[in-house]
């Protein structure tokens, strides 16, 4: 038998070299093998969801969680109402449930998805953003290592003491919060309180991460600043409150998975809370808490959520309704590929059911010193999109500069 645990993960689909979504792979292998595959999740898919509705997979419900514990009660901070002072980043209403948390000698957890110390670094004399010399994305400070970091591709250099643009002395200003800065506003404010940082960056292996984690279960800590990394299945009994920093991160951007991630990864994190006999709370601090996914949360209603999810993505035809494939092309010359881009994109075959968009610039149009292009198609079930695709593929050739793409399914619309 296979077991899929968490087969919601993102994770599972691989976007490098050879692209795959290894939970698909893994029922298509029960297949061939005649085997026996579960799906486990408290936070399906929607499209694992569908199959189960329809009658496709069998759907084995467990309506209670382990042993005492009961869901967390999840309330919003409006951000608006009641914002952080300047230059901080927990609003007056969390740092006060984490000090009655601390006074009853229980653990609080503060999540935001987000390594290093500031998202980006901005020079206030010439407005310049720090940036990698051969990509577009920007660079992360991470004070522990004193360094900027491209998280793209792993690009890293010393932070400067001048600004490499214009020059000006101590102009560098470090923009937003990542884990680090949310651990010294912690420790400003908690200075009694022992701290620690999850992330990808203070836990080196799997090793690290399990010393980590028992010694927060053993009662080792009493705040956790922590990414994603800590956000899955561990099992802390005395951590009674979860505090998420910045709700709304995951829903920047266009990605057509942002709600139904958004909401996946706050229930988990807030199912943290209170495994055990005390009862949890979680805390998400919003600038939107009129949004589906925050309304969701709050009310504990998946199963209204992923109805209403499910509908809209129906009414529009995509995944799992419809099917998606994204053309990247790629070279390090702008016109030559603009050129091929646009003739390749003349070259689509008629295909009843499918529609092609662009090509258009990618969001992230620079990368490792490659210009990027991007051709969406969106097809009815019923076309066989692989063959549209190959068919399309075999009229026209890249010249030896560009590289071709396609990733169907995709997930990050980078
Ligand atoms: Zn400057």
């Amino acid at each position: 038998m296979i077991v899929v645990d968490e087969e919601h993960d993102g994770s599972y689909k691989q976007e490098d070299g050879f692209i795959y979504q290894a939970r698909d792979l893994a029922v298509a292998r029960a297949k061939i093998e005649s085997c026996g595959v579960i799906l486990a999740s408290a936070t399906p898919s929607l499209e694992t969801l569908w199959n189960a509705q329809t009658g496709r997979y069998r759907w084995v419900r467990l309506s209670d969680r382990h042993g005492a514990a009961v869901m967390p009660k999840v309330e919003l901070i409006d951000l608006r109402a009641s914002p952080p002072e300047p230059g901080r980043w927990l609003s007056p209403r969390l740092v006060a449930a984490m000090t009655e948390t601390l006074d009853r000698g229980e653990q609080s957890l503060l999540f935001l998805n987000r390594r290093g110390y500031a998202p980006l670094v901005l020079c206030k004399a010439c407005g310049e953003r720090m940036k990698a010399p051969d990509s577009d994305s920007w660079l992360v400070e991470h004070r522990y290592s004193g360094r900027l970091i491209c998280h793209l591709t792993g690009f890293s250099m010393a932070k400067p003491d001048a600004c490499p643009y214009c020059g000006a002395k101590e102009s560098l200003i470090s923009i937003g919060p990542g884990v680090e800065r949310v651990e010294e506003e912690a420790r400003a404010r908690f200075p009694g309180a022992r701290l620690a940082v999850f992330s990808s960056d203070t836990v080196a292996d799997a090793d690290a991460a399990r010393t980590m984690i028992e010694a927060m279960a053993a009662g080792a800590f009493d705040i956790m600043v922590a990414t994603q990394s800590a956000a899955k299945g561990h099992n802390f009994p005395g951590l009674t409150l979860v505090g998420v920093v910045d709700g709304d991160l995951g829903l920047r951007g266009g990605d057509l998975r942002a709600a139904e991630r958004t909401f996946q990864l706050l229930m988990q994190v807030s199912g943290r809370a209170g495994r055990h006999e005390r009862p949890g709370r979680a805390l998400i601090q919003t600038w939107t808490p009129e949004h589906a996914v925050m309304q969701a949360l709050a009310a504990g209603d998946r199963d209204g959520f992923l109805a209403v999810e499910l509908a809209e993505r129906q009414a529009v035809g995509l995944p799992p309704f419809g099917r998606l494939a994204a053309i990247i092309l790629s070279g390090p010359d702008a016109s030559v590929l603009e050129t091929f881009a646009q003739a390749f994109a003349a070259a689509a075959p008629n295909g009843q059911g499918v529609r092609v968009y662009g090509p258009a610039d990618a969001p992230l149009a620079f990368v490792r010193g490659q210009r990027r292009k991007r051709l969406l198609v969106q097809a009815e079930r019923s076309v066989d999109l692989q063959a549209f695709l190959a068919a399309w593929r075999s009229r026209l050739k890249p010249p030896s500069s560009i590289r071709l793409t396609i990733d169907v399914d995709p997930y990050s619309f980078l």
